[in-house]
């Protein structure tokens, strides 16, 4: 059992959190949300009033925020928790954010004394409620070791994917390839509904022929195609559009650092940018409601 903060408890962070109190670990937990803070609690969880009284006394930090400005603006600064984490504290960083955030948070927390990784998390809000989530580390060996029992109780894969900022990079090209699939999956889709078949038996079709991938698979973007998915519950929950278009500015900012082009991972990024001013809020899958016709 270990004394562990956790700061932010949102469509991924808030099963995390659970399955931590399930493995039998003490959560001191800090979020925006009251109602996000009210389920942990009713969970087993102690609710902190700010991110430092939460850090206070823990062996370990766990953080689950949207985006880079919000990792940053939680760890640095005058007020920033790498100035108030003890030395000796393990901080895992399992938000989705831009590898020069993550080093430059990292290299705060170093300076401190403080061990720093980044383990961002693919396998979406089912695989954080099971426990089976994949993670990506950047960071040291000896961190990664540290940290195994802990991913361990959230998820069932660990990759170690280099230093500090790499587990970042694995997750971008990653959530590209994910916009691209999804996209690809929801065009095939509609052109097949709109020439007269049931999207059900040409899914059925497509799953078992050279078109499978995960999105088709386990995250049918069709309404009604599969039981537990966004797409069957007007695409709440999930991964949030907007998540998605922050991710693909990611991979546009490495494609530009880097001078790799990104020609799908660029459409797919200016589709999801489209598509967010109206639907940021809705489950990346809902892309498919560019194709459609929505009732
Ligand atoms: P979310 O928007 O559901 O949750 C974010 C939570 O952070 C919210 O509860 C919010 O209140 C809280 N928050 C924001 N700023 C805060 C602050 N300063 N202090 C404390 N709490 C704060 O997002 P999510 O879907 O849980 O995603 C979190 C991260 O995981 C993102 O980086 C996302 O890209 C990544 N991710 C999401 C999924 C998914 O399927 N949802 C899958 C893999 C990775």
């Amino acid at each position: 059992m270990s004394n562990i903060a956790f700061i932010g408890l949102g469509n991924m962070g808030g099963p995390m959190a659970l399955n931590l109190i399930k493995a039998g670990h003490a959560l001191r937990v800090f979020d925006l949300s009251p109602a996000a803070l009210e389920a942990a609690r009713a969970a087993g969880a102690t609710v902190a009033a700010s991110p430092a009284e939460a850090v206070q006394g823990a062996e370990t930090v766990i953080s689950m925020l949207p985006a880079s400005q919000h990792v940053e603006s939680l760890y640095l600064g005058a007020d920033g928790l790498a100035a108030k984490i003890a030395p000796g504290t393990l901080v895992i960083d399992c938000s989705t954010i831009a590898p020069a955030s993550s080093r430059k948070v990292a290299e705060a927390a170093q300076a401190r004394g403080v061990v720093f990784i980044d383990a961002p998390v693919s396998g979406g809000t089912a695989g954080a409620a099971a426990g089976t989530l994949t993670f990506i580390v950047g960071g040291t060996a000896n961190a990664l070791e540290r940290a195994r029992p802990l991913l361990g109780a959230m998820g069932k894969n660990i990759f170690h994917a280099g230093g500090n900022g790499a587990g970042q990079v694995a997750k971008i090209a990653n959530n590209m390839l994910l916009a691209i699939h999804m996209a690809g999956t929801a065009e095939a889709l509609a052109l097949g509904v709109a020439n007269g078949l049931d999207p059900k038996v040409l899914s059925e079709i497509m799953v078992k022929s050279s078109g499978r991938n995960w999105s088709l698979e386990l995250y049918n973007p069709w309404p009604g195609v599969q039981g537990d998915v966004p797409a069957s519950r007007g695409y709440r929950g999930g991964f949030g559009s907007s998540l998605m278009l922050k991710d693909l500015g990611l991979a546009a900012e490495a494609s530009i650092a880097s001078g790799s082009p990104i020609p799908l991972g660029e459409l797919a990024r200016n589709l999801y940018g489209l598509h967010s001013r109206e639907s940021g809020a809705l489950d990346f899958s809902s892309i498919v409601n560019l194709y459609r016709a929505v009732p």
